[in-house]
């Protein structure tokens, strides 16, 4: 009912996660669980410039999530952003295609302004949970121009704690987004 990850029974509402932690998103969704070969599609879209993964992501989330997506009525897609530096070593923000690339078939606006990474953290999997969260805390900035979105839908290649989300959420919210809900292309099988 929160992270969307798949649980044991079907009388169970939240995850171990969810039930134990209050995130600051409001609701988000995954196409698949991470693993084979879901992880290894993600990690050559990632760092292997195949680009041209994002259509077919972007097909399947309309596929499964577009009734969702259009009762969450986001007003913006964004992605969670990469650090400047990252993103010129890499050449592109995969997050970003994907979200660009569902912009146009849902017709929704996308918009990469209105969240930057101030810092370049580290990479997330060295680090355990809480210096995962602190390590996040003031990773973003909202940008605020001269729109204030009720509701946006946040891009990201793979969720796992939710912490980056949170972390986005929070700045968004200080920045008078009402509502943040999420979408991801896999997430961790957790608990
Ligand atoms: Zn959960």
């Amino acid at each position: 009912m929160k992270c969307g990850k798949p649980v044991r029974c079907s009388e169970q509402e939240y995850c171990w996660d969810c039930a134990h932690k209050r995130h600051i998103y409001e609701r988000g969704v995954s196409l698949w669980l991470h693993k084979e070969p879901v992880n290894a599609s993600i990690y050559r879209f990632k760092y292997y410039n195949q680009r041209f993964y994002a259509s077919f992501y972007a097909a399947e989330i309309v596929k499964s999530y577009e009734s969702l997506i259009k009762r969450w009525a986001p007003e913006f897609i964004l992605a969670i952003p990469l650090h400047s530096r990252r993103r010129k070593k890499r050449g592109y923000n995969q997050a970003e295609l994907l979200a660009s690339e569902l912009g146009r078939l849902l017709k929704i606006p996308v918009s990469f302004k209105l969240i930057r990474r101030v810092q370049d953290t580290e990479p997330q999997k060295s680090l355990d949970s809480r210096k995962r969260q602190r390590n996040l805390e003031k990773a973003f900035a909202a940008e605020w121009l001269h729109v204030r979105p009720y509701s946006v839908l946040v891009i990201d290649d793979i969720y796992t704690t939710g912490n980056t989300i949170d972390a986005a959420a929070k700045v968004l919210k200080e920045a008078g987004v009402q509502k943040v809900y999420f979408l991801t292309i896999s997430i961790g099988q957790g608990y």
